[in-house]
């Protein structure tokens, strides 16, 4: 019988990543949380209907990417694709933004795409990210595009660009929409099938097709048709860009095809991330997504980035938490030494050093040589009579120097060797 076998599109993230996966997601917190966005969690499916309404029945991830299924109970249920409609769902339920606004939460979790698996796409990936929700101004928009450059800035990658645009409101958006139509109806017959269907029902989303780019490149701006408000906010919304120090793109392509998007849109780009992967990840202003929900109108906005490709660039660049800390084996010898490691590994870990016991029926050199292999510091040996007599001997790993002391001794001179400090000479053993 074969072995089974992860599913298509999946991961698993085995201890040697670890890491590296952790430190990612801890930084993240840390930058969202020094700007003062608070941890959420909600549930992995959602009622199909949130997503049909909320991401939008239009797009590729609802027409042809959802794991919807139908549970025991006959109701229609989908894995999250993306995070921020149950976010929203879960504030605005709660009805946090009526003791404060803008209500700032951060998500970190697994969404599920049936994308075709290539690199750098999955069926399951994680994102992180967060909304701010409750207030329609472009210091939150710079705000929150500040902490996805400052998250960045802290992990030390480099050659990350900021793609910025903005999509007015929806009076600027249907003017705009009537101007593309005057510049796509007449070149209906060089357009692709996909342009074909979308002309009509969405002209936006043809300044996403990547087969039509020739006739994208010439397909009129948004500038012209914003509102005098609309073009204030963005000119706004750059000018805070610009005094944080954060260079941007302006990009009048980067645009999302749903009428409850407004304003600011924007996306983090990788050099080194090619094709249409190359996006880390990307947000913008949401207002009109609660009231789709069912909710009263709240203005909102947030991001979201990719944790798979944003780990795959610090490891491509070498960055990455600290060496993990140094860590002592406690090997027993015979069955009262053995008892007797673990509890000296208990008070070693008491103690704030990490300790792994080994209290297998082994002879002592296997128990050695697994714990240097492993990477061990140092070993603490107890055997019966030291069990007796409330004693261990240990020994450092890397220049071989052995000692006895009191247990409760123990601690004090083993912190010394994990920081790397010389062993004292002479000794008891
Ligand atoms: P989106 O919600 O589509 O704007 O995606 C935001 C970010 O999530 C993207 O820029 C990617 O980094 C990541 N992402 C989206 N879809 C996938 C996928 N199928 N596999 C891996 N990462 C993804």
């Amino acid at each position: 019988m074969p072995p089974i076998a992860r599913p298509r599109g999946t991961n698993d993230l085995l201890p040697a990543d670890a890491p590296l996966w952790e430190w990612v997601l801890g930084t993240h917190a840390e930058v969202a949380a020094g700007h003062g966005y608070d941890l959420v969690e909600t549930p992995l499916f959602e009622a199909t209907e949130m997503y049909e309404r909320g991401t939008g029945a239009g797009t590729d991830v609802v027409e042809k990417e959802m794991f919807s299924f139908t549970d025991r109970g006959g109701r229609a249920l989908t894995l999250r694709p993306e995070g921020t409609p149950g976010v929203l769902r879960a504030v605005l339920a709660a009805h946090l933004e009526q003791e404060r606004r803008p209500v700032r939460v951060r998500y970190a979790g697994p969404m599920f795409r049936y994308a075709r698996p290539q690199a750098g796409r999955y069926h399951e990936f994680w994102q992180l990210g967060l909304e701010a929700i409750g207030e329609r101004s472009p210091e939150l928009d710079a705000e929150v595009i500040e902490v996805a450059w400052r998250f960045h800035e802290r992990l030390g990658v480099t050659g990350v660009s900021l793609q910025l645009n903005t999509l007015g409101e929806l009076e600027d958006r249907l003017r705009y929409r009537a101007a593309l139509l005057d510049h796509y109806r007449p070149l209906r017959d060089r357009l692709c099938e996909d342009c074909r269907r979308r002309l009509e029902v969405n002209p936006l989303r043809l300044l996403d097709c990547k087969r039509d780019a020739a006739l994208v490149a010439e397909a009129p701006e948004i500038g012209p048709s914003l509102s005098p408000e609309s073009t204030a906010f963005f000119a706004r919304v750059r000018e805070l860009l610009d005094g944080a120090g954060i260079p941007h793109t302006l990009n009048p392509r980067l645009v999302r095809g749903l009428d409850y998007y407004a304003h600011t849109t924007f996306e983090l780009w990788h050099e080194s991330l090619r094709g249409a992967q190359n996006a880390v990840g990307g947000g913008g202003r949401y207002d009109g997504l609660a009231e789709v929900l069912g909710f009263p109108p709240t203005p909102a906005t947030g991001y979201a980035l990719g944790v798979e490709r944003t780990v795959a660039l610090c490891r491509e660049q070498g960055l990455g938490p600290n060496p993990a800390p140094a860590w002592v084996a406690v090997l027993g010898i015979g069955a009262a030494g053995n008892r007797a490691a673990a509890q000296v590994a208990r008070e070693l870990r008491r103690a704030g050093l990490r300790a792994l016991l080994d209290a297998a029926e082994r002879r002592l050199d296997r128990k050695l040589a697994a714990a240097s292999r492993q990477g061990a510091r140092a070993a603490v040996m107890v055997g019966e009579e030291e069990a007796a007599r409330g004693t261990a001997t240990w020994k450092d790993l890397s220049s071989g120097t052995q000692r006895a002391c009191a247990v409760d001794r123990l601690a004090g001179e083993l912190a010394g060797v994990l920081e790397g400090a010389p062993v004292p000479a002479g000794g008891e053993g």
